[in-house]
């Protein structure tokens, strides 16, 4: 049921427990204009969605007063859409997808800021690189010049217990380390997008700067 003043204490009570260099996005899945709009009046700055369709939809109702970030799998026919709407994409998991966006954010004059994203679980129904293979993704498209690698995403397995996903946050935190490390031109290890409701605190604590937050900021999501 919405409740517009449940929603602005819990945007409250996150924002006021997250330490200061962390980002929150608030995952849109589902909810009304109503239910957005009562989030960004309680101090949510970028928005998530993890469907193209979706994301034009809100946007045409609440416009640029907050950032758009592409937090589900791109789908390559959805690219140019995603393009013009999203001011960064999280989901970068293959060299065919970066050339797609990298070409059609040539054509409208756009530098798209792009996170990779990790499949730390290796599970075999998620998207993403698979842990040994972010290194080689990540160089074979730091030449592309129109996207800006910023940083790494992950999903990581959910379990009842969120200590669980611990080491899966841990390794994601060792691979953004890494490539930071290794200071490929073009590749910049800025942000770290990891944990959601019930993991976030963890992926804080494992090096998360980023966390992607639903469920907590506007209840459950419908069945
Ligand atoms: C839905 C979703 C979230 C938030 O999940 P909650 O458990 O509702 O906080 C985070 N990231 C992605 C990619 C999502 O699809």
């Amino acid at each position: 049921m919405f409740d517009k003043s449940s929603i602005e204490n819990y945007v409250a009570d996150i924002l006021c427990s997250l330490p200061p260099h962390v980002l929150l996005v608030a995952a849109a899945k589902t909810r009304t204009p109503e239910e957005v709009q009562a989030a960004i009046r309680a101090g949510i700055k970028i928005i998530g969605y993890n469907y193209v369709q979706e994301a034009e939809r809100m946007r045409r109702v609440i416009g640029d007063a907050v950032e758009w970030h592409m937090i589900g799998h791109l789908q390559r026919n959805k690219v140019n859409k995603a393009v013009s709407l999203f001011d960064m994409i999280e989901t970068l998991d293959s060299e065919q997808l970066a050339e797609l966006v990298d070409k059609r954010c040539a054509l409208e004059g756009k530098i798209m800021p792009v996170l990779v994203e990790i499949n730390s679980g290796e599970e075999s129904n998620k998207t993403g690189v698979l842990p040994d293979d972010v290194d080689a993704l990540v160089r074979e498209i730091s030449g592309l010049s129109h996207i800006r690698i910023q940083g790494l995403m992950t999903m990581g397995p959910r379990f009842g217990n969120p200590e669980d996903a611990r080491p899966y946050f841990k390794a994601t935190k060792a691979a953004f380390d890494r490539l930071s490390k290794a200071n490929i031109p073009n590749v910049e290890m800025r942000y770290l997008s990891m944990g959601m409701s019930n993991s976030y605190r963890i992926a804080i604590e494992e090096g998360a700067n980023i966390v992607r937050i639903g469920t907590k900021l506007f209840g459950e999501r419908p069945a």
